[in-house]
């Protein structure tokens, strides 16, 4: 079991920000409305997570962190109608196969919490005591336990900065919960959870960029588009100001990122590319999200659609704009 933990584990986690993911995943699916994620040396030497959520029922902490054991599963059927997050049941198992883990966690339904430590996918301590309600998670020391693994992350400032890119996306992805994030004992990122995008956008890109920003709407009945896209005066020499965001998931689409550069080409010359936070509801019946944890992947069944529709909400955005 626990040799097969570990090799497994390098599929859902091969740095600390793929550790970051999944936990905030699993507080977004305890219906956390505020997460704090603070971390240190990039995440390799510490990394937690605080949630306001459920929490973990105490007589159930043990089975959390066994393999394909998840709480979010419960029948076949369930399978085919999964809105949560997460549902192989993996994370936390892997998580504490290559790291060292403490939890400690209080549902309603208990009295007191409990703090319960596993490292390596070894119990060491399982103790009650009194906490608030909800989940604080610690993993230190990533692939102590796997040296080689270690050797294939980069520097610590270069490890940070992706679990920073990866908070950026969580909050905007999540504009009605409050995100904190804290990097090296500073506040990098402090969102209100108001569920304003254009409040989030603000505490993410700050007020130069949410000053220059203007809004897009489009719905029909297969499809809704809102969001903001930036005046050209914003646009970066790089694509890392597109943001899409389908069915409440960042993803990475160079249809999306095509559609919205055509929209475009009047205003912006060559290697220029605007700013965009796009958010787009469809029926998940029309598209192929690629689920393997690290992808972010997603084919339309309607490329032709997707694109014109785009292109032609971004146009009529900066039409309407005072340029
Ligand atoms: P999955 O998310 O796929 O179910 P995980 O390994 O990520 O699998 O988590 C295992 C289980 O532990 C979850 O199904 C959930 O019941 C519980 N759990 C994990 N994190 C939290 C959390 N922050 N709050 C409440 N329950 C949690
Ligand atoms: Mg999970």
């Amino acid at each position: 079991q626990h040799t097969i933990n570990k090799i497994a584990a390098g599929e859902v986690v091969e740095r600390p920000a793929s550790v970051v993911k999944e936990l905030v995943e699993n507080a977004i699916d305890a219906k956390a409305s505020a997460i704090t994620v603070e971390i240190k040396e990039g995440g390799i030497s510490f990394i937690r997570i605080t949630d306001n959520g459920m929490g973990i029922n105490k007589k159930d902490i043990s089975t959390a962190f066994l393999r394909h054991s998840t709480s979010k599963i419960k029948t076949i059927e369930d399978l085919f109608s999964v809105s949560s997050l997460g549902f192989r049941g993996e994370a936390l198992a892997s998580i504490a196969s290559i790291g060292q883990v403490e939890v400690i966690t209080k549902n309603r339904e208990d009295l007191t919490g409990i703090r319960y430590i596993i490292e390596g996918g070894k119990e060491t301590s399982k103790e009650e005591i009194g906490c608030p309600e909800g989940t604080t998670l610690i993993v230190r020391n990533l692939f102590f336990n796997t040296p080689a693994r270690r050797k294939f992350l980069k520097t610590p400032k270069t490890e940070g900065g992706y679990v920073n890119d990866l908070m950026n996306r969580l909050a905007l992805s999540n504009p009605h919960i409050s995100f904190k994030f804290i990097y090296n004992n500073q506040v990098k990122l402090h969102t209100s959870g108001n569920n304003q995008v254009k409040d989030a956008l603000y505490n993410v890109y700050g007020k130069e960029v949410s000053k220059n920003v203007i809004a897009v709407d489009y719905e029909d009945e297969d499809l809704t588009i809102h969001g903001f896209i930036g005046k050209p005066q914003i646009s970066r020499g790089n694509r890392t100001y597109e943001n899409f965001f389908i069915n409440g998931r960042y993803i990475k689409s160079s249809l999306l990122q095509k559609a919205l550069e055509e929209g475009y080409k009047t205003y912006l010359t060559m290697h220029k590319y605007p700013f965009c936070v796009l958010y787009y509801e469809l029926d998940s019946e029309k598209i192929d999200v690629n689920v393997h944890p690290t992808k972010m992947e997603v084919r339309f069944h309607n490329n032709e659609d997707i694109f014109r529709i785009t292109k032609k909400a971004v146009e009529q955005s900066l039409k309407s704009m005072d340029l």
